[in-house]
């Protein structure tokens, strides 16, 4: 930790020395890192508990986007300044200012744009992603109700297979279909039931919720969708994990289920009920028991995170720290 301490001192201090454009641009581009690393990473989750992982992917995205938008409002904050001119800090300024924009106000108003942008879309996606809940949670007049460990359970009367899980308005529900359920054993049944309320009792909508806004305020980039699909595996995993324990023939007895849903249902049901992206990974995981990191392969795997986060905050700390000398400047007659 010393030796990453040092690397990102020296990596700042150098920045500092090339002007505040750089130290914005550091922020950036740690930003971006840190959304696109679970998607990098995600291989190497595995050895990670799925919770813990869902956690810093999570976190991972969070903070890179608060990264990425900064550094995009640090950017373009002195071209909109002049624009509006009202601004006693760029009228007396101006020079200043200017001086932070590397490609001046062309690369301005695209970072003024795409800051905007980015929440805006990002709105978009929370907004149609609530509406699908809504629809997907259904009325109470809807099937048979049941309760499972403390959830409504709505069994639907029909033949497609369908299980998922889901909360609106602070209403948590479990959906499944009777098909679905006659395909399988009773303890088989309790795990698929015990699945879908542990998306329910951790609050993984919270998550999704992040995802699909990152997704949307990202334009859908590749990479970003890498990292949440890596954060949604977690998810599934951990699931799977509350439901089976630590035993083996209840993990065996799972992952069957999972294979048995999977190969008779279609590849659109599939898409929309088991994710077709992530059943693999939760097969793999099912094979084994729960992950158990030492102490030091956990922090072998933080350490990147860990070190990306430093620099971006270091370098957003000693940009804001131009901050009072600009100010200053700007209740100056020039
Ligand atoms: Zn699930």
């Amino acid at each position: 930790m010393t030796a990453t301490s040092c690397g990102v001192s020296s990596l700042i201090g150098r920045a500092a020395q090339r002007g505040p454009e750089v130290l914005l641009a550091l922020t950036l581009v740690c930003g971006l890192a840190l959304v696109t690393a679970p998607g990098l990473l995600r291989a190497q989750s595995a050895r990670l508990a799925p919770a813990e992982w869902a956690r810093i992917c999570r976190l991972a995205l969070l903070t890179g986007w608060i990264g990425v938008e900064v550094a995009l409002i640090g950017q373009a904050a002195p071209t909109v300044l002049r624009f509006f001119g009202a601004s006693p800090l760029a009228n007396a300024c101006e020079k200043m200012v200017g001086g932070w924009v590397a490609g001046g106000p062309t690369v301005g108003w695209a970072a003024a744009t795409i800051a905007v942008a980015m929440p805006v879309l990002a709105g978009v996606g929370a907004v149609r992603t609530r509406r699908t809940w809504g629809t997907v949670h259904l009325e109470s007049t809807l099937g048979t109700h049941e309760e499972f460990e403390g959830f409504d359970l709505l069994v639907l009367s029909t033949e497609m297979f369908i299980a998922y899980s889901v909360t609106h308005e602070g209403q948590n529900q479990i959906v499944v279909s009777d098909g679905l359920l006659c395909t399988l054993d009773d303890p088989s049944r309790h795990l698929v039931l015990a699945h879908e309320a542990a998306h329910l009792r951790h609050g993984h909508h919270r998550f999704l919720m992040l995802a699909t806004c990152i997704e949307h305020g990202f334009g859908g980039a590749w990479p970003v969708r890498a990292s949440t699909g890596a954060m949604r595996s977690a998810l599934e995993r951990w699931a799977d994990d509350e439901a089976a324990g630590v035993a083996t023939p209840e993990r065996r007895r799972l992952r069957t289920a999972l294979i048995a849903v999977a190969t008779l249902t279609g590849p659109d049901v599939v898409a929309s009920l088991w994710g077709p992206t992530t059943i693999f990974e939760r097969l793999v995981a099912l094979d084994d028991a729960p992950a158990c990191p030492s102490l030091i392969r956990r922090g072998v795997f933080y350490a990147p995170f860990v070190t990306v986060s430093l620099l971006g905050v270091a370098a957003l700390g000693m940009w804001l720290g131009e901050m009072p000398r600009i100010i200053a400047m700007a209740s100056c007659p020039i």
